[in-house]
């Protein structure tokens, strides 16, 4: 039997209002994710992918339906989830160890404990020899993990990354993408996903959700099943069923490009 879903999104519809009128965002999604997942998201542009998780993550509240997280209604942002954005935000003045406690320090759970847990991370994933340097003197791709261990750094069950790789060059997105998602199975962090990129999501995600144009529904959705010997998002790009994943995405999207 499968396990409990971690987060239910149910008949959620979202409508924003602004001085030109009622712009419908989401229209009746529902969406179960299991824990240990990595789910991605992909739409056309502007359909609503960054609502849907900005209403996971407790910023928005939904006009209609709801979200249920561990069967509890979300309504708050609430610590259970960690959310990365799209630029990494770090904050220049503060040293990478300061950038890395920011979570925590807005939580009010800055302790010996939680310290160590950080410290921890930053020497797992190679940083801590740059703890004592600022953003600036950082690769994008470093920046760009720093950012995931100050998200991990509160200790979330639940990661949202919204478009989290692209502002950095394609290589490096590549190989960044390659060590979030090893970061992620390590910490067994289960993940939502929402990119523009077709690839990127094949190539990381257990299930791929594809959106319908604005206001956003499920059209699709695609359980990834690659075969590679080493199961890196870079190499199952080369995996022999990549490419029919690719053409059948590309198809739903397309539909709403035209
Ligand atoms: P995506 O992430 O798929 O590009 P968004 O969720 O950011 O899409 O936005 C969906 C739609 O809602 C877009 O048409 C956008 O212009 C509109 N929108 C987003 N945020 C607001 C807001 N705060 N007020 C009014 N309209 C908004």
């Amino acid at each position: 039997m499968r396990a409990q879903p971690l987060v239910e999104i149910k008949k959620v519809s979202l409508n924003y209002h602004s001085d030109e009128g009622e712009i419908a965002a989401l229209r009746d999604l529902s969406l179960d994710i299991y824990p240990g997942e990595f789910v991605g998201i992909v739409g056309p542009s502007g359909c609503g992918k960054s609502t849907l998780l900005n209403i996971v993550a407790g910023l928005i509240q939904p006009s209609k339906g709801y979200v249920l997280i561990n069967k509890k209604e979300v309504k708050k942002p609430n610590s259970l989830v960690g959310y990365m954005p799209q630029s990494d935000q770090l904050f220049e003045w503060r040293t990478i160890w300061k950038n890395v406690l920011l979570g925590l320090e807005v939580q009010g759970k800055i302790n010996e404990e939680t310290k160590a847990f950080a410290r921890q991370l930053l020497e797992n994933y190679g940083l801590i020899n740059f703890k004592d340097i600022y953003p600036r003197q950082l690769s994008g791709g470093m920046r760009q993990r720093v950012a995931l261990i100050r998200t991990l750094a509160i200790n979330p069950e639940i990661l949202l990354l919204d478009e989290a790789f692209s502002a950095l060059d394609y290589q490096t997105r590549l190989v960044v993408s390659d060590e979030v998602k090893q970061i992620i199975r390590k910490e067994k962090k289960t993940t939502v996903l929402v990119t523009h990129d077709i690839a990127e999501a094949i190539s990381m995600a257990d299930r791929v959700v594809v959106l319908t144009q604005r206001p956003a529904s499920i059209k699709n959705i695609h359980s990834i099943k690659l075969s590679c010997e080493e199961n890196t998002p870079l190499k199952c790009r080369k995996a022999p069923e990549f490419s029919d994943y690719f053409n059948n995405i590309w198809k739903e999207l397309e539909m709403h490009v035209r």
